[in-house]
């Protein structure tokens, strides 16, 4: 009786001792590998940022090397490895100072992932474009009329131009530069005190 009773008690203790890490473990790994991380050129000026998972392909390439970790370590497989927080690229790579390429991504990137109408914040898959000007009116894909959207906006607005609806654009909508994105890696540094000293001069 008391021995069966300790196997079980051994055996519950086994379980939830081990249930939380199996659980857990991917979850926070996914979670680090979407960290995102800033990218300097080879001169050390911002051009970038990417998640964590990009940037440690990148050094382990041996295309850029770590300037700054963000404290967290990653397992995989036998080796451990400092995650990132900022990378340098140890070839120059010249960027050409024209718009970055139009995509539902940089539209998303453009507009921090928020509603153009309402000012809700989601996900990427939960978000889709809206051309302001419609396509059957005469709209065109272009980065003055696409903006992020979600799906109940996208419903009410229909096949309308704004002048029909009682809806507004949060902002105009501009082409994607490379001045924006400094200006996105800006508000994501602020957060970040290890990409301050690379934006911030
Ligand atoms: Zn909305």
């Amino acid at each position: 009786m008391h021995d069966t009773r300790d196997r079980g008690k051994h055996k519950a203790r086994q379980y939830s001792h081990g249930e939380p890490v199996r659980q857990d473990a991917p979850t926070r790994k996914s979670l680090l590998m979407q960290t995102p991380v800033l990218v300097l050129n080879a001169s050390y000026e911002p051009i970038n940022i990417c998640a964590a998972r990009r940037a440690i392909v990148l050094v382990l390439k041996g295309l850029a090397m770590p300037e700054e970790e963000n404290g967290h370590c990653l397992h995989a497989a036998r080796i451990a490895m400092r995650v990132p927080s900022v990378i340098r690229l140890l070839e120059y790579r010249r960027i050409p100072h024209q718009t970055r390429a139009l995509s539902r991504k940089n539209i998303l990137l453009r507009d921090r992932n928020t509603c153009q109408y309402c000012g809700v914040v989601l996900s990427s898959s939960d978000l889709t474009l809206d051309h302001v000007v419609p396509r059957s009116r005469g709209g065109s894909s272009t980065w003055e009329n696409l903006v992020a959207c979600c799906h109940s906006c996208n419903r009410r607005k229909g096949n309308h131009l704004l002048g029909e609806t009682d809806m507004k654009l949060l902002k105009e909508p501009r082409p994607f530069t490379l001045h924006t994105s400094r200006h996105i890696m800006r508000m994501i540094g602020r957060s970040d005190n290890k990409w301050r000293k690379y934006l911030f001069y």
